[in-house]
């Protein structure tokens, strides 16, 4: 499986890197992305590819959900480099349709699962607000309505997580940083802003 990746590299050399020797030789020693984008893992979602950003214009995190947890170690960490070191000047929540982990939140834990529902917690407020607006979706329009709904709610949520971080929160309110919320269809391929 992973020859597939190291020939796919050697049509990437060939196509993309040597074409372009100067942009990734001023790339080989620093970088100066102007966003950091905290996306899902889902294999259906490349936040650079979609956007068509080259590298070294967008710092990524990924995680299940684009969850932004207000203890979450490994984020504030990405937050911390990215603002303070980086000076990005904009942060992005990037949701997108048919996530698995805002299906996996809708239809409830797992008991086989151990780390998944644990990590869902950081996003039930999206699930209780649309239990309440639609309690009982009886088609599969309503389902997939109800589905974006706590996909959007979830980006609203995890821009007020971001938020609870001091260091965040200042920066915006100094007009350093600006915060976002995309959402990304797989259906069409568009990104349309929310936040
Ligand atoms: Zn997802």
């Amino acid at each position: 499986m992973i020859d597939k990746f190291l020939e796919g590299n050697k049509r990437f050399i060939e196509n993309d890197f040597a074409k372009d020797r100067e942009y990734y030789r001023k790339l080989s020693t620093g970088q100066s992305p102007t966003a950091l984008v905290i996306a899902c893992s889902d294999s259906r979602v490349n936040p650079e590819r979609v956007v068509d950003a080259k590298m070294g214009e967008i710092f990524v995190h990924r995680n299940i959900g684009n969850i932004a947890p207000r203890d979450d170690a490994n984020l504030a960490t990405v937050l911390e480099y990215a603002v303070k070191h980086l000076k990005v000047q904009d942060i992005v929540v990037f949701g997108h349709s048919d996530c698995g982990a805002m299906k996996a939140l809708d239809a409830g834990a797992s008991d086989e699962d151990v780390y998944i529902p644990e990590w869902l917690e950081h996003a039930k407020e999206a699930k209780i607000l649309a239990d309440e607006k639609m309690p009982a979706p009886e088609t599969p329009e309503a389902v997939r309505e109800k589905r974006k709904m706590i996909e959007i709610e979830n980006m609203r949520i995890q821009l007020e997580n971001l938020r609870a971080y001091d260091f965040i929160r200042k920066a915006e309110e100094e007009g350093k940083i600006a915060l976002h919320g995309l959402y990304y269809s797989l259906e069409t391929g568009e990104v349309s802003r929310v936040f």
